[in-house]
């Protein structure tokens, strides 16, 4: 067989895990030497932005709570504003992709450091993509001053996040895997990363379903989050994250929802041309037919079957396929206009689904 060959640059991470590490916040705090932290958060999150302010008792200057999806341009420079009135030295983002995303864009733009508290399987506190929407069209690009310096993974955190939104999430993180392992710059220690990140989200989330409340599950499933994140943030992404920008980005699609039904349609086209990325899937997994058992599953803990669930029509699959072939990407398969129509038609319709 052919010897591999790789490149591979670790990316200079701080993790704290462990139920109960929130508590931790300070020490974390004064450990970077930051003592005006801005805590950001949702609307929907604002009562864990206060917790935590509060358990930064004087590091914490204020909280800025309207973190949005996709980082719109105008809450980024809310955000930014927030900042600089309340003389903050670095920001706390504690919640999903959207606030982490927007601790992101305020270190891009002001260089300010960031704590990241993730309480979804999102990822993003473990790669440099940065994301930012302006007038309808979200730019993204790889940057390693977002980084945050420090990551604290509290599974307690994760307990209320609702069983739908887990098990959706908790796809989104084993997409991040799946395209890690047949990444053109994959390399050995990513892909036993990629391999045990599958393995531990694929034995939680049926577990969690069953008992949302189970520290355990919640447990296994954040470090399988934290291990899907830095493949995500170690590797270059092929035609699942291009098309899932494409369907949130044009079409509006919810983004961990979208995750979850494309993922089986993807593996079926590139798994055929990626065997050694089938056999890793087969073990985490434990079956013999990988998209089908990540449609089965996923549905029978209840994400939706089907784009059309989501919203999408038979119409809007050419301007897809246009997309998704107008610029080059490294892909197991070459990807052709009517192979992405094919693909996208099948997920939209279901097909894999029982
Ligand atoms: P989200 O951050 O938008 O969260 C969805 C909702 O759930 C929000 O209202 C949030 O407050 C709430 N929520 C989060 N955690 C909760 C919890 N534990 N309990 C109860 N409610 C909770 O969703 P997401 O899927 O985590 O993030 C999606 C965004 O992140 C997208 O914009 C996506 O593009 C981005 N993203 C970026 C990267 C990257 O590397 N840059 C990686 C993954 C996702």
């Amino acid at each position: 067989a052919r010897q591999p060959s790789f490149t591979y640059e670790a990316l200079p991470m701080r993790v704290i895990f462990g139920a109960g590490t929130l508590a931790q916040l300070p020490q974390e705090a004064e450990r970077l030497g930051l003592r005006r932290l801005l805590v950001l958060s949702t609307p929907e999150q604002e009562a864990l932005a206060e917790h935590a302010a509060t358990l930064l008792e004087d590091a914490s200057v204020g909280r800025f709570t309207e973190a949005r999806m996709h980082v719109p341009a105008d809450v980024a420079a809310a955000a930014r504003k927030a900042a600089r009135e309340a003389g903050a030295d670095g920001c706390l983002a504690i919640g999903g992709g959207s606030t982490i995303g927007l601790g992101k864009v305020i270190a891009l733009e002001t260089g300010l450091p960031v704590i990241s508290v993730p309480t979804t399987y999102a990822g993003s506190e473990m790669t440099p993509i940065w994301g930012l929407t302006d007038n309808g069209r979200k730019r993204t690009g790889r940057d390693r001053s977002v980084l945050p310096r420090s990551v604290v993974y509290d599974p307690e955190l994760t307990l209320r996040l609702p069983v739908d939104m887990s098990v959706t999430s908790g796809f989104n993180a084993i997409a991040h895997a799946v395209e890690a392992l047949y990444a053109p710059d994959a390399s050995p220690i990513i892909s036993l990363m990629a391999e045990e990140g599958v393995r531990s989200l694929a034995t939680a989330l049926p577990t969690i379903a069953k008992a949302p409340l189970g520290l355990e599950a919640r447990s296994d499933a954040l470090r399988g989050a934290w291990l899907c994140g830095a493949c995500l943030g170690a590797t270059t992404m092929s035609l699942h994250h291009r098309l899932c920008h494409i369907l949130g980005g044009t079409f509006d699609l919810p983004h961990a929802p979208t995750h979850t039904v494309l993922l089986p349609y993807v593996a079926a086209f590139n798994l055929p041309a990626a065997p050694t990325t089938e056999r890793a899937l087969s073990r985490a997994l434990t079956t013999d037919d990988v998209p089908k058992h990540l449609a089965r599953t996923s549905v029978e803990l209840g994400a939706p079957r089907s784009l059309a669930e989501l919203g999408l029509t038979e119409h809007d699959v050419t301007e897809i396929a246009t997309q998704a072939v107008a610029q080059p990407y490294a892909n197991p398969r070459p990807v052709t206009a009517d192979a992405v129509r094919s693909l996208v038609t099948d997920a939209l319709h279901g097909t894999l689904a029982p």
